[in-house]
């Protein structure tokens, strides 16, 4: 039975346990605003657990989220079970959504200025159609090789990531996220021009790996373009 969204249903979010959903969204974006991930309020988190995906609101400061703070969404109805009345739905959440259809348990959303950086760099260089393409680095063993694959990419595979035009309402892109996923069906992280990264795994742990991973790549990108080093 679906809950009603109008009553607070605190028990969705209200736990002991450090590893519930709505905690480690708290935790995880109070370690992302460290990093300059979700400053001001941009980028989000967003855990499927069971049948319940939570997600941070949008327009709030990331770094100070309360477990009340949380939506909470049932995944095969698409209804919410728990809207918190002081804030707004976040505008990711069709895109968060698009990762849990392909079988994720966990979708980050940044702003990271390494994934903006990257975006402008392989414009620049090798046009607006082109992917992220690097090769030869030891971080890009913390990527999985692909949905329903075993293991991670080696120290010899080429790591692609798609990037996709930005829009004015974030909402917007989720045609072109999604048309990217089929395009490359393996990815894990979709970069968005002069906007950031979105990056799932299939847990939380794995999500949070890759999307650390992508970001070590992504500064070490930008510093070996500084130094004229080939990327591949
Ligand atoms: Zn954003």
């Amino acid at each position: 039975m679906v809950a009603d969204a109008s009553k607070d249903n605190e028990a969705l979010v209200m736990s002991s346990d450090p590893d519930h959903p709505a905690n480690l969204i708290c935790e995880l974006c109070r370690n992302f605003y460290r990093l300059g991930w979700v400053t001001g309020t941009g980028g989000g988190t967003s855990i499927k657990h069971n049948d319940h995906i939570y997600i941070a609101p949008s327009g709030v400061q990331k770094e100070l989220m309360k477990p009340a703070d949380m939506f909470v969404m049932d995944f095969p109805t698409r209804s919410y079970l728990r809207k918190p009345p002081v804030h707004k739905p976040s505008q990711c959440t069709p895109l968060f959504l698009a990762a849990f259809d392909r079988g994720a348990g966990c979708c980050i959303h940044t702003h990271s200025q390494w994934a903006v950086l990257i975006t402008l760099l392989v414009e620049r260089d090798f046009g607006k159609e082109a992917c992220f393409e690097i090769q030869h680095l030891e971080q890009i063993k913390g990527i999985g090789k692909g949905r329903g694959k075993v293991g991670n990419l080696g120290y010899f595979d080429k790591l692609r990531i798609p990037i996709i035009e930005n829009t004015a309402q974030e909402e917007d892109l989720t045609e072109s996220l999604e048309k990217a996923m089929e395009r490359y069906p393996d990815t894990y992280a979709v970069l968005v021009r002069r906007h950031g990264i979105y990056v799932w795994g299939d847990s939380v742990h794995k999500a949070k790996a890759q999307c650390e991973s992508l970001d070590y790549i992504f500064q070490l990108a930008v510093e070996m373009k500084k130094l004229d080093l080939p990327w591949l």
